[in-house]
């Protein structure tokens, strides 16, 4: 079979990559080794994640919060068969969506692991034989899997990564996760909701690396309230299945039982088994394919984009990475604004990232203004009894230019958005002061920290 454009990988970066080229009018196809589409944010991450982190959130209200409302419920059960079952419906709804998308757009689907035998030949191992493909273009959007931790000895139950902490079947009595990242401290709060001793391992002296250093100084405060114990500075040399749970050992200090082990270290690219090294394509030292602006390799026929290249690894910037790579091909012209990536750990309180940091805008020496507002002064988030939080927004000192915003509050990940369009914009801080935002409503908060930056925020 031959198309003009082959996409290895139905993610979010690969799906609407193969969508996009359709729009545009390529013969496209799109492989993918599993038999779902949506890859690993639609089947085992962003979205079974978001459904738990819901339902455990209902729970936990209906638990703690409910009774200040003047909600008097009767007595409470945990019914996680349902729960488990409800995300999975989720996830079974999502993915025929994107295959419903596929016909639509008539985009070829092919059930296989892509294996490249030339620059533009791939074989396709599926269920039925090899198959044989051949393509003016491939672009490669296989994502990335779970990175290992030596010394952990993963056994698909007791020691599991995030696929497995997605579908345990009952509650643990103790939980240990080691990072302290989106994934350990998003399924680490599922868990904690739903009843779990849920502790955190974290090799540095901080949650929530790369986020905003004050604001997450204050969400590790706020989970803290919420059962999470933290041991920062701890460094896991091992762990293993011990009977009915597991031990971990970290350096310096006594092991710990556990009944579950959740290994959420980070994620590396999936860029082993592709055959990139036959067509001449060399990986760089954190496994990952170099490219160029136009996302181009080093082969004028292979593309790649998402989480096997550098950068965030994050559904929104490879869906972003997607459309601007095949726009290139078609148009020679596709752009991704990356300061303008809006980055969302959707525990409670969320925590949302756009932008320079502080830490950032003082190492690269660019003067800056700082404005913050918190949650407790905002009508709307009184209402509804979420007033953990801030909005920090940073901007130039001279120009007014907005750098940074940062925000941790309830639907911190909603709010980020108009920060995000405010930055590709290149809007100043007065821009977003003056804009009319409506009351009452959590988004007056981003105002008045835009305000802030001038010292003129009014509710404060
Ligand atoms: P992460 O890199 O965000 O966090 C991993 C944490 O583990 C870091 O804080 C690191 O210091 C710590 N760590 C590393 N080695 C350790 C050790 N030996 N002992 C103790 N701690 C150790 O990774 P993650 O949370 O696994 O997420 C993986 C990727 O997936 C990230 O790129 C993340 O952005 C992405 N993701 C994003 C979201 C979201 O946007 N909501 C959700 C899930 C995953």
């Amino acid at each position: 079979m031959k198309h003009e454009l082959v996409v290895i990988g139905a993610g979010p970066g690969g799906y609407v990559a193969a969508i996009r080229a359709a729009q545009l009018g390529f013969d496209v196809a799109c492989v993918e080794k599993e038999p779902a589409l949506g890859g690993t944010c639609l089947r085992v991450g962003c979205i079974p994640s978001k459904a738990l982190l819901e339902s455990s959130e209902l729970y936990h209200e209906a638990k703690h919060s409910f009774a200040s409302h003047g909600v008097k419920v009767g007595s409470l059960e945990l019914d996680l068969a349902t729960m488990l079952a409800r995300k999975d419906r989720t996830v079974d709804g999502l993915t025929k969506g994107v295959a419903g998308l596929f016909k639509k757009n008539k985009v070829t689907r092919y059930e296989g692991h892509a294996r490249f035998v030339a620059p533009t030949r791939l074989a396709i191992e599926g269920k039925s034989g090899v198959t044989e493909l051949e393509a003016d273009h491939v672009i490669v959007a296989t994502g990335s899997v779970s990175a290992p931790l030596s010394g952990v000895e993963l056994d698909g139950d007791r020691i599991g990564t995030s696929t497995e902490a997605l579908a345990w079947p009952a509650v643990p009595k103790s939980l240990v996760v080691i990072g302290a990242g989106a994934i350990g401290l998003e399924l680490g709060s599922v868990w904690a909701r739903l009843g779990a001793k849920v502790t955190v391992l974290e090799y540095l002296d901080r949650i929530l690396p790369g986020m905003d250093t004050e604001l997450a100084l204050e969400a590790k405060k706020v989970f803290e309230k919420q059962g999470l114990a933290f041991r920062l500075g701890a460094r896991v040399k091992g762990a293993r299945r011990d009977g009915d749970g597991c031990v971990v050992e970290i350096d310096g200090s006594e092991p710990i039982r556990c009944e579950r082990l959740l290994l959420a270290v980070g994620r590396r690219p999936n860029t082993q088994g592709l055959g990139l090294e036959a067509i001449g394509v060399e990986l760089d030292a954190k496994g990952r394919i170099p490219v160029d602006a136009h996302y181009a390799t080093k082969v004028p026929s292979v593309s790649a984009i998402g989480d096997v290249i550098a950068g965030p690894m994050l559904a929104h910037k490879a869906e972003d990475e997607g459309v601007a790579c095949v726009e290139f091909l078609k148009t020679g012209y596709g752009h991704v604004e990356y300061d303008a990536i809006p980055s969302i750990v959707y525990t409670a309180p969320e925590v949302a990232s756009v932008g320079k940091t502080e830490e950032e805008l003082a190492s690269a020496g660019i003067p800056f203004e700082k404005g913050s507002f918190p949650f407790l002064a905002n009508g709307r988030a009184k209402a509804l009894g979420h007033t953990e939080g801030r909005v920090k927004i940073l901007v130039h000192a001279e120009t007014d230019r907005i750098l940074g915003v940062h925000i941790l509050g309830i639907r911190a990940g909603d709010l980020i958005a108009e920060a995000a369009v405010a930055i590709e914009f290149g809007a100043s801080g007065e821009d977003l002061a003056r804009a009319t935002h409506a009351h009452p409503t959590l988004s007056e908060i981003v105002k008045e920290a835009a305000l802030a930056t001038q010292g003129r925020a009014i509710h404060i």
